[in-house]
């Protein structure tokens, strides 16, 4: 580990009032990372708040330890604090209440592990080849020696388990498994996750898996598949935005397909575009286009053009991408 990266969590361990945020559309290793270190700042005599914001979230984390501490970001708030810390935040705009974190805060730690962080901080511990941010403080609290207890364990095996679609994917190194193991070791409740995240399935999420699968566009002799979903469907079906990526994921898993993509109408009518791929194409490139970002294998972007415009432009992108730099995978 960077030597630079144990003074930044040496500072953060010292700081005194701080601010925790992640970002916008929580997952599993933003609440993870999150709460993880809400928990190892609190064990380590810290004064720290964990911003967050709830808006269109069903609930999904609320079995993490510790989220009922979790506090909305209000503009009525007017404390200042000496650091913020910006967890699995790929860019600043995607980061909670970014502008109000940024204005009450004197300085700001980024600690993240995607491939386009522009680093955004005044300090930033950044490692895009790592599975997770969860695993990266793992990494920083094994190093600087401080305890973990088991709610931390619990909120950090949570992010790795789900960065790594339950170590499936290539993000999974043998550190990763290392990091498991002894997260469990100290006591992370593994049980209490694995329920909730995958044997708890509300039966509209299956339900409207079903209609998602009726209407999905297979393209370029099958390596492609596009999904969209309008609000007036999404709130018929009444599904969660954290639940969204079960579902780009799923069409990711089909034999042949190399890109999935979800595209989905935002209540402001801008369309938001969740991509995945499976083992060769670069679809934070692809979100770049988009001006979004990501990682390779799993990255996104807002389009500010309607539904119809935003297939038709990343449709003719993919194309693009598929005959001129992957025309090889292509054809094999
Ligand atoms: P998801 O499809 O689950 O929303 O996001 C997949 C990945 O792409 C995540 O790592 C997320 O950080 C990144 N991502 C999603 N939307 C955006 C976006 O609008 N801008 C940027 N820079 N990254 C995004
Ligand atoms: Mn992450």
């Amino acid at each position: 580990m960077n030597l630079d990266w144990n003074k930044t969590f040496q500072k953060i361990l010292k700081s005194n009032k701080i601010a925790l945020a992640t970002h916008v559309h929580p997952d599993g290793d933003a609440y993870g990372s999150l709460l993880g270190m809400w928990h190892l700042l609190k064990n380590n005599g810290s004064n720290v708040t964990a911003f967050v914001d709830h808006t269109n979230h069903n609930g999904k984390y609320s079995f993490l330890p510790g989220y009922s501490e979790l506090i909305e970001i209000s503009q009525d708030n007017h404390e200042m604090y000496d650091l913020a810390v910006t967890l699995d935040c790929g860019d600043k705009g995607r980061v909670t209440g970014s502008e109000w974190l940024f204005s009450h805060s004197r300085q700001v730690i980024n600690i993240d592990h995607h491939y386009s962080n522009p680093m955004f901080g005044h300090e930033n511990i950044v490692d895009d080849r790592i599975s997770s941010t969860c695993e990266l403080l793992w990494k920083l609290s094994v190093d600087s020696k401080i305890n973990i207890s088991k709610e931390a364990a619990t909120c950090l095996f949570t992010g790795i388990m789900t960065d790594t679609g339950n170590f499936l994917y290539e993000n999974t190194s043998p550190e990763t498994y290392r990091s498991t193991a002894d997260l469990v070791e100290k006591g992370a409740d593994s049980e209490t996750v694995k329920f909730h995240l995958y044997h708890n399935k509300p039966l509209a999420n299956i339900q409207f898996l079903g209609f998602l699968i009726q209407q999905m566009q297979v393209l370029l002799d099958g390596k492609v598949i596009i999904l969209n979903i309008s609000r007036e469907i999404l709130d018929n079906y009444g599904v969660s935005y954290e639940d969204l990526d079960e579902f780009v994921a799923f069409a990711r898993d089909i034999k042949g397909v190399e890109v999935s993509a979800l595209l989905k109408e935002m209540k402001d009518g801008n369309i938001k575009i969740s991509l995945r791929s499976k083992s060769y194409f670069d679809v934070s490139e692809l979100a770049q286009q988009f001006n979004g970002g990501g990682h390779q294998r799993a990255a996104g972007a807002v389009s500010p053009v309607d539904m119809e415009k935003t297939r038709e432009q990343l449709k003719n992108l993919l194309e693009i991408y598929f005959q001129e730099k992957y025309y090889d995978n292509w054809n094999t």
